[in-house]
Formats: structure tokens, C-alpha cells, sequence
């Protein structure tokens, strides 16, 4: 695996297709082409998402896991009291698979009888000497379709706002306060970590679990006020959010929250709202701070502060993170967006922005009653792919 992860880098394949054909010239191996398929489509997941979450250091693979689809582990039910399942693992040779009888925890236990159907991936993984095996469960059902969107944007001024004007989890004084104190303390260990070194001894835990379980609580209420005031049948639009930008997003909020947590949150909330089966969608979150949400208009200078929106275009004022949840909720369905690539969102934003002004509109007049585009309402969001030069 960590060859065909060089060897797609190397080329730089940042598409990685998991049917191509595999560089068998190039990489050698004793594989069988089953084996190999393997670790290929393994590779081309980890290429991909390093690509996406644009990482310098190339991915190096130190721990064993395995992410096993139905062709490698199997879920077989116990017929024996003793043991809950047993787990049938293939092994490099063909029809000579082993057997292992798994015992479950009783809270994994309360899980399956709550969702009863598994699912057929297990992923395998060893730490500290021992293999652990994942499995993941499933709820059955369709969501209901969705009559409103409703927009959250995850950590700013609060752990998530929506575009209904909702603030949850304010970064309270008290979350500061520890944020502050455990910055300190972490401060305190890296210096001690270096003395350590010196002397080779063993490193302390830099992680600070009671000021991470603080936070993380506090997330969690947040959280659950914030979808027990979803409208009913509401959907609800995320931001897709890299790593990058969540670090990003972290520095802006001087660090109260880390971009661990933030990407904690964005799960949770995602967990959440699959308990409660309501749908949402990760849309494109490129410029949706800087954005206008009433007349399109875009530019870095709209968000003088933290919190407030100032519309230089249209003079519209709100708060920073209601305005980018907005924008965020308007762009569930934005097909457009939702499939271009960050860079070229700006662009297409100020197209989109120039071809509702006035004038624009009496040049390209019809636009708004073409077939297909019922103007009004629907105009804003439904614009064709764009020729005119800029
Ligand atoms: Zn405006």
C-alpha cells in the first residue's frame, strides 16, 4: 500500500481511479492481483484525501489497519453462547480463511440491539499489541424530504450558529479561562518534554484530557440545543470542511477551539442529526464569510470584525456567521458550487454577482425567462454555466 501511495504521489495522480490498471511494470510485489487490487484501492483512498486536505508531507503508513470490505472480513453469527460473533478473515492463501470468535462489550451489545443491522466493512487495527475490530451499524429507512434548509456554520463566535439566527455554545469566559490555562500548562510540558530529552527519558502526555473533556461537553450541549430548535422537516447544510481549513478557522478563533475539535464537531453534529434522521449535506463553504447573502456581493472588506457582516455593495448588516450560515443554507442545492473546486469559487461567485446587476441584466435581458429558469426567486440559484468574459 505505502508503494502505490508513493508511486500515485510520484505521479502525481490526484484523481486516483481504484479500477485503473495497476503499475505492475513499475512496482513489484509477490501480491496476488486480488492482494494487490487491495492495496490499491487502499492507496488511492489515502492519495485522494491527502490531495483534498492539501498536506505537504507525504503520507507515511506506520500503524497496521486495516479497512476490510465484505471480500476480506466477514461477520459470521456465533451458534456458541460463549463469544458473540466470529470474524472470518482471508489470508494470502486462497480458501484457507481464519476464524476468530469476537466477545462484544456491553455497551457495543446495546448498540447493536438499538441498530439492529451491521454493516459488511470491519476495520482492524493494532495498538500497543493487540488487534481491535470496528464494526459499524446501520439504520434502516429513508430520510423524509426536506421543506426547509436551515444553514450551520460551524466555530466562529459560537460552536455553530445557523442561518435562522440560532447561536449555540458561546465560547464562554470559563472555556476561555481554561483554554488559557491549559495553553499554559501545555507550554509548561513542552519544556519539560525537552529536559527529558536531554537526559533520554521517556516524554509526558502533552494532551490535557480534563480541559478536553470540558470542551468537549460543552460541544455536545451545544449541539443538542441546536437540533432540538430545528424547524420540523428541516434539512440542514454544512460546510465541507479540510483539515486546512478547520486549522484555519482554529488561528481565527485564537485557538479556543482546536481544529481537532472543530472537526469533532462537524462529526458529532453529523452524528447527531443520523440519530435523528435529518438530512444534510456538506456543501462548498469557499467564501460563504465574505459573501452577501442578499445581493451576492463578495469581498474580504464585507467582514470588518469577527462578528459583524457589513455589506459594501448593498450596505446589509448582520451577524458574521448568520450571514455565512445563510450562505451556506442557500448553497444546499447549488450544484454549481458544489462541484468546483475552491479556487474557482471567487470567480464564479462575481460572475454570478455582475450577471444580477441591473445593467448586466438588460444586456443579457431574457435570461430571467429562459426555458428551465423560471426567473423570481429561483433565478439566484439556478444560473447556467457562465461564457462571459470578465
Ligand atoms: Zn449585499
Amino acid at each position: 500500500m505505502q508503494v502505490y501511495v508513493n508511486w500515485l504521489i510520484a505521479h502525481a495522480v490526484r484523481q486516483p481511479d481504484k479500477y485503473a490498471t495497476l503499475p505492475e511494470a513499475e512496482v513489484s510485489t509477490w501480491l496476488s492481483d486480488r492482494w494487490q487490487r487491495c492495496a490499491w484501492q487502499q492507496a488511492c483512498g489515502i492519495v485522494q484525501s491527502w490531495y483534498s486536505n492539501e498536506r505537504e508531507i507525504p503520507p507515511v503508513l506506520r500503524n497496521l489497519c486495516i479497512q476490510a470490505n465484505a471480500n476480506v472480513v466477514v461477520i459470521e453469527p456465533s451458534k456458541s453462547p460463549a463469544f458473540d460473533f466470529w470474524l472470518r478473515i482471508s489470508t494470502l492463501e486462497a480458501g484457507k480463511p481464519v476464524r476468530v470468535p469476537i466477545l462484544l462489550y456491553g455497551r457495543a451489545k446495546d448498540t447493536l440491539n438499538e441498530f439492529p443491522k451491521l454493516c459488511t466493512g470491519v476495520t482492524l487495527n493494532k495498538r500497543a499489541g493487540q488487534w481491535y475490530a470496528t464494526l459499524v451499524v446501520e439504520r434502516r429507512g429513508p430520510k423524509p424530504k426536506a421543506a426547509t434548509v436551515v444553514g450551520a456554520d460551524i466555530g466562529m463566535a459560537n460552536i455553530v450558529s445557523t442561518s435562522t439566527g440560532g447561536r449555540y455554545g458561546q465560547i464562554s469566559p470559563q472555556l476561555r479561562q481554561r483554554v488559557a490555562r491549559s495553553t499554559a500548562k501545555r507550554r509548561r510540558k513542552q519544556k519539560l518534554n525537552a529536559c527529558l530529552k536531554r537526559k533520554e527519558l521517556p516524554p509526558v502526555d502533552l494532551c490535557d484530557h480534563r480541559a478536553e473533556a470540558f470542551a468537549r461537553n460543552e460541544i455536545g450541549r451545544a449541539l443538542n440545543q441546536m437540533v432540538d430548535d430545528l424547524p420540523a422537516g428541516a434539512a440542514v447544510a454544512l460546510e465541507r470542511l479540510t483539515v486546512k481549513d478547520m486549522r484555519f478557522k482554529s488561528r481565527q478563533m485564537s485557538r479556543v477551539l482546536r481544529a481537532a475539535q472543530l472537526g469533532y464537531v462537524r462529526d458529532k453534529l453529523k452524528f447527531k442529526l443520523d440519530e435523528r434522521s435529518i438530512r444534510y449535506r456538506s456543501v462548498q463553504p469557499a467564501y460563504s464569510s465574505q459573501q452577501c447573502s442578499r445581493c451576492g456581493f463578495t469581498f474580504s472588506m464585507n467582514r470588518r470584525s469577527q462578528d459583524k457582516f457589513v455589506c459594501l455593495w448593498c450596505g446589509y448588516t448582520a451577524n458574521a456567521d448568520e450571514n455565512a450560515a445563510a450562505n451556506i443554507a442557500e448553497r444546499f442545492s447549488d450544484e454549481e458550487l458544489n462541484s468546483l473546486p475552491f479556487r474557482e469559487v471567487e470567480t464564479a461567485l462575481a460572475l454570478r454577482f455582475m450577471r444580477r446587476l441591473p445593467d448586466a441584466r438588460s444586456a443579457s435581458a431574457g435570461l430571467d425567462t429562459s426555458p428551465g429558469q423560471p426567473g423570481g426567486e429561483s433565478y439566484k440559484r439556478s444560473i447556467s454555466p457562465v461564457q462571459t468574459p470578465v
